[in-house]
């Protein structure tokens, strides 16, 4: 069974492209009905935040990412401090007792000024634990190559060369990263490790241990880093692309899980996919070997389609937790439960974004009005015009006397036969009961507008 994980550091907030990790890893266990382990990786506890970590947790689950097993690594320590014991028994670790300036002091002595901080093995073989501060590390032995295939990137060979002896505990007894994710990933079962390919030097590391402590090499998918339209990396940037943001901005998390899985993955030539289609078709073995661009207009556009498609009942769920995310208030009839479906469901499709929903939303249900300086003229003209003026008044009739305006049809049938009596142009008809109603030229559809307004609808149409 498939088995993959997500392991941010709970440093910061959930970025795009943390999100994009987060999002592969799920999608590949959804996908494959294998598992999915969330595993906070704390062990850096001065960088390391509990808010954090709440708000990763609140941010996957907004866009709808379960797991199925939970760690973190701080409750961990005594497990790798054991791994640390074995290694060091069997001769594979070390521990050193090197300052970094006695390091830097040797390198310049030998002229490798360019590789100022790489350990130079001074310590390699000590045994005994020291007495003061010491880390230990491990002994990656002579120079080879280490090779393993990518699921991206095919073959990747690195020569041990290039590394040297990496520290695995750290002076104050808490493991480092490479250490830790290793014992981890081994003793959790991971099938497949799905991460950016920024962790590629890593894995050649981790490999050594893996090897060193006889563990089954996971298969690896290093994805291709997601860059900004400047084709600057994505992660080098702040605030715009957290997670956070495009909550509060009005974005559907189906609109943004749907975009985030596009940043390295295709179907064809499909852009719009729900949860479920994302599930049926994400794989590993279509998984891009170029980076990922992300264009913030395409994910308006994914979310104005996003809004249009949801199924009413689970549109309006998402929009109430924005409007509680944002302490947003419902006003006037927004707290009228049967006005706020329909105003919803009307209004929906002209935006792409939650927020100037709301908005347009909040102005039918307050019932503001303010005339255009630009729509002023045009009803002016209409108004010059007698038969329209004619069929303006009948129209006011009718609406008056119908009892309910649930049904479009007939409306619509009155309308045009109205302006057929008084031989005016539907359009003319329209936009003169339009101009009237909400004081510009454009404006939802005129039969979703009587509705919007409801009684206020003719009261408007008696105003001057
Ligand atoms: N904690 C690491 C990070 O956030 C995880 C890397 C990995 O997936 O191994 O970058």
């Amino acid at each position: 069974m498939t088995k993959v994980r997500f392991a941010p550091s709970p440093t910061g907030k959930l970025h795009l492209g943390s999100a994009r990790t987060a999002v592969f890893n799920w999608l590949y266990a959804r996908h494959t009905g294998g598992k999915l382990v969330l595993r906070i990786e704390d062990t850096d506890l001065s960088r390391s935040q509990e808010i954090y970590t709440e708000s990763i947790i609140k941010d996957m689950k907004w866009m709808g990412m379960d797991y199925d097993e939970f760690y973190k690594q701080s409750d961990r320590f005594e497990i790798y401090r054991s791994y640390v014991d074995k290694l060091l028994e069997m001769g594979k670790a070390y521990y050193c007792t090197c300052s970094r300036e006695d390091l830097l002091a040797r390198n310049s002595a030998k002229g490798l000024m360019d590789q100022a901080a790489k350990y130079d093995g001074n310590c390699r073989g000590k045994k005994e634990k020291p007495a003061g501060d010491f880390v230990v590390r491990l002994d990656i032995g002579g120079d080879r190559d280490i090779a393993f295939k990518d699921v991206v990137k095919a073959r990747i060979n690195v020569n041990t060369k290039e590394l040297d002896d990496y520290v695995i505990l750290k002076s104050d007894g808490s493991p480092t990263y490479n250490f830790a994710v290793v014992v981890d990933d081994a003793l959790m079962e991971m099938t497949h490790i799905i991460r950016g390919e920024d962790h590629i030097t890593n894995t050649t590391k981790q490999i050594i241990l893996y090897e060193n402590l006889g563990f089954t090499i996971p298969q690896f998918a290093h994805l291709p880093l997601v860059m900004g339209k400047d084709k600057a990396p994505l992660s080098k940037r702040k605030g715009s692309t957290n997670i956070e943001y495009y909550r509060a901005q009005g974005i559907l998390p189906s609109a943004l899980l749907n975009a985030i899985a596009r940043l390295g993955w295709s179907h064809g030539n499909d852009e719009v996919f729900t949860m479920e289609e994302l599930m049926r078709y994400f794989d590993i073995e279509k998984l891009s070997k170029s980076n990922a661009v992300y264009d913030e207009e395409k994910m308006m556009w994914l979310n104005g389609k996003h809004m249009r498609a949801l199924p009413l009942e689970k549109f309006i769920q998402d929009f109430e937790e924005f409007l509680k995310e944002t302490n947003l208030p419902k006003q006037g009839k927004m707290l009228e439960n049967q006005w706020f479906l329909m105003a919803l469901d009307g209004l929906r499709g002209r935006h792409s974004n939650l927020k100037s929903l709301y908005e347009e939303t909040l102005s039918f249900a307050q019932n503001v009005f303010s005339m255009d300086e630009k729509a002023l003229p045009v009803l002016e003209e209409l108004k010059k015009n007698v038969d329209i003026e004619k069929a303006y008044v009948e129209v006011k009739k009718w609406l008056l006397a119908m009892k309910n305006w649930e049904n479009r049809a007939e409306i619509e049938e009155n309308l045009k036969s109205t302006a057929a009596q008084h031989s005016v142009k539907l359009g003319d008809l329209i936009q003169r009961l339009r101009i009237q109603l909400t004081g510009k030229t454009i404006s939802p559809d005129i039969i979703l507008l009587f509705r919007l307004l409801g009684e206020e609808t003719v009261k408007r149409m008696e105003r001057p």
